[in-house]
């Protein structure tokens, strides 16, 4: 089911039907088994003009709304043309646009609308995991004003393509009377002194890589801190929330993909003679997958335009991550199913969508805590993290 469109929203599906005219699923899983980004997609998603979507003409982009770019997410995934790299480039306009100074909308948003730069998140840490107050990467203020930054973040996406980073750090000490204070972010230049990386093994079809990155004496010039010193959390949610919304339409097009392919392989599929799609068991998952998808997507598109109207979406844009999530295990664990043996065969190209489902449920914010969350805020139980 498709949301309701506006103008605006149609002129986006149709840049979609011509990308997805010019690049196949197979082009992209090429890349993805090579671990690179498949540059005629993202030439495309620059050139065509979907990344300029959401930024202010001011600042090289063409203006318009997060159910826009939400909707390029949910369609160019729904053919299958998996590329997660756009969504940093998204993330991090939106706490520039609200917190930066006016020197950094200038220098660094324009390269996010053309392709031309990119930018890679740092926030997760080996020992701290989904509990970002407990992150150890410090930055300390010289005397000239100035920082140094130091510490080790992990997981990190596309770091060696990008020119910079939003590198999320403690500069004061963790108050555990005071949770909230404390953090601030940096745009950290990503080939600064002092940086060095390591490439992580990850077992996934993605076109992208992911890394360990170590920041050692690193200097980073005080106009380069995003926001108030200690009052980054806003900045952060200012950046993870809409996050949750474009993973959101990632999800819900991936497993929309996956849907089609088991739909498609039980019409066809009949070792007994009569096609596979006419056993119950194999239908009634089927439909589940595509209520749960439906379901999703209109929350997904709610929470997209209350965003545009200044609306505060922390809860949704959790409800909305682990929906979006929750229909991309239905549906990748019922295309599984339905191709029996075929499955496991990596030409069926089934297995990416799987292993995406499963890191779904992980990145970029676990399902968990998400429910502990919507417990606490949604139903006014008692915090139990
Ligand atoms: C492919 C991929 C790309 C990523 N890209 C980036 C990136 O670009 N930048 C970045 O900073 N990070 C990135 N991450 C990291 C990702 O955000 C973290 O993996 C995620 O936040 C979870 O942290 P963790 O892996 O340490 O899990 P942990 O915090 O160790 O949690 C493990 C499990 O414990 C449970 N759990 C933990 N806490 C709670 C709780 N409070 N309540 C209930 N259950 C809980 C959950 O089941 C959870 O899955 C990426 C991860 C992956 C897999």
């Amino acid at each position: 089911m498709n949301p309701v469109m506006t103008e605006s929203m149609k002129a986006v599906s149709d840049i979609c039907d011509t990308i997805i005219k010019k690049v196949d699923r197979a082009y992209v899983l090429e890349a993805s088994k090579r671990r690179e980004r498949p540059e005629k997609l993202w030439r495309l998603w620059a050139d065509t003009g979907l990344l300029a979507i959401g930024l202010p003409e001011e600042y090289g982009g063409v203006g318009g709304k997060m159910s826009e770019v939400v909707l390029a997410h949910d369609r160019l995934h729904s053919a299958g043309l998996f590329l997660p790299l756009t969504i940093p480039n998204y993330m991090v306009r939106f706490p520039m646009l609200k917190h930066g100074t006016e020197e950094q909308k200038r220098k660094y948003l324009p390269g996010t609308a053309t392709g031309e730069t990119f930018f890679a998140f740092c926030i997760t840490e080996a020992d701290s995991g989904t509990n970002t107050f407990k992150i150890r990467t410090n930055a300390k203020r010289q005397a000239n004003g100035d920082f140094v930054l130091n510490g080790q973040k992990c997981y990190i996406t596309g770091f060696d393509e990008a020119e910079n980073a939003i590198v999320v750090a403690r500069t004061q000490p963790h108050d555990p009377n005071n949770h909230t204070s404390g953090l601030s972010l940096f745009i950290v230049p990503t080939k600064s002194k002092g940086i060095s990386t390591t490439l992580m093994d990850l077992a996934v079809y993605m076109p992208d890589r992911n890394f360990i990155v170590n920041f050692d004496d690193v200097v980073v010039p005080a106009e380069n801190m995003l926001g108030e010193e200690g009052h980054g959390l806003e900045c952060m949610f200012d950046c993870l929330n809409p996050e949750r919304l474009l993973a959101g339409g990632m999800n819900l097009g991936l497993a929309e993909y996956a849907l089609m392919r088991g739909v498609e392989y039980a019409k066809i599929r009949a070792p007994f003679d009569v096609p596979i799609g006419s056993y119950q068991s194999v239908a009634h998952p089927l439909a589940i997958a595509k209520i749960r998808i439906d379901t999703a997507r209109l929350m997904l598109y709610n929470a997209a335009e209350r965003y545009d109207a200044g609306e505060k979406i922390g809860l949704q844009a959790n409800m909305i991550k682990w929906l979006t999530s929750d229909a991309l295990t239905q549906a990748a664990n019922i295309a599984a199913t339905v191709h029996g043996g075929a499955f496991a065969d990596i030409g069926t190209d089934l297995i990416p969508f799987y292993l995406q489902a499963k890191m779904s449920e992980m990145a970029p914010i676990n399902n968990s805590i998400i429910l502990s969350f919507v417990a606490q805020k949604g139903l006014g139980l008692p915090k139990s993290y």
